[in-house]
């Protein structure tokens, strides 16, 4: 389908091209997908950010989910390895880091809410003040920070560029690691009807 490859956008809105890749990467089909704030050097979807507020009225915290096997591969083996313990200790005792992972906290829930207008999903007071990942003051989850990191830049999430520093061995922005990474002749995970009452209490993408 040279047509759709060609139309594998660069921009935030995901294709249906980017959505269908989303659920090849996560081999479920992905909901509530507003943007695509991180992609690969090709162009294929690195981070997805989800609405705020998912389709059947449900608050979303984690907005920037990341999706690229390869590197939710390298976050769950940093993850084994300790390097969130680690993390969350140096949180306490380091009153630096510790302020700008507060900002990073911050930062994370100003750009859902801009994500959330420009979906025009409106406000969710619900989470209001919460963000992902445990920010601000701990380190619950690599693939969350890592993924603010993506989607973010550079000097936005001080643990989040540290553990995407970390991936190096595995992922650099630098180089595209897709071939392979999933199977695109497979069939694209189905996007049942039946969803909505299905996974009422999923709360993943
Ligand atoms: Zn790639």
């Amino acid at each position: 389908m040279p047509e759709t490859i060609s139309s594998a956008s660069n921009g935030r809105v995901p294709t249906p091209h980017d959505l269908d890749n989303l659920s090849r990467q996560l081999n479920r089909p992905v909901r509530d997908v507003v943007e695509i704030p991180a992609r690969c050097i090709c162009g294929n979807p690195l981070v997805a950010a989800t609405a705020p507020r998912l389709s059947n009225g449900i608050p979303f915290p984690t907005t920037f989910y990341l999706t690229h096997p390869i590197l939710t591969a390298a976050a769950s083996r940093l993850e084994a390895a300790g390097l969130m313990n680690e993390m969350t200790q140096r949180l306490e005792t380091d009153t630096e880091l510790a302020a700008a992972y507060q900002l990073a906290h911050e930062s994370y829930i100003a750009a859902r809410e801009a994500i959330g207008e420009r979906a025009g999903t409106g406000p969710v007071p619900e989470i209001a003040g919460i963000s992902a990942g445990g920010m601000p003051t701990r380190v619950k989850c690599l693939h969350v920070l890592i993924g603010h990191a993506l989607a973010e830049g550079p000097g936005v999430n001080p643990l989040g560029d540290e553990a995407l520093a970390a991936v190096a061995q595995w992922w650099t922005p630098e180089s595209c690691y897709c071939a392979g990474a999933w199977d695109n002749a497979a069939p694209v995970p189905h996007k049942d009807l039946s969803r909505h009452v299905k996974h009422l209490n999923q709360q993943n993408p």
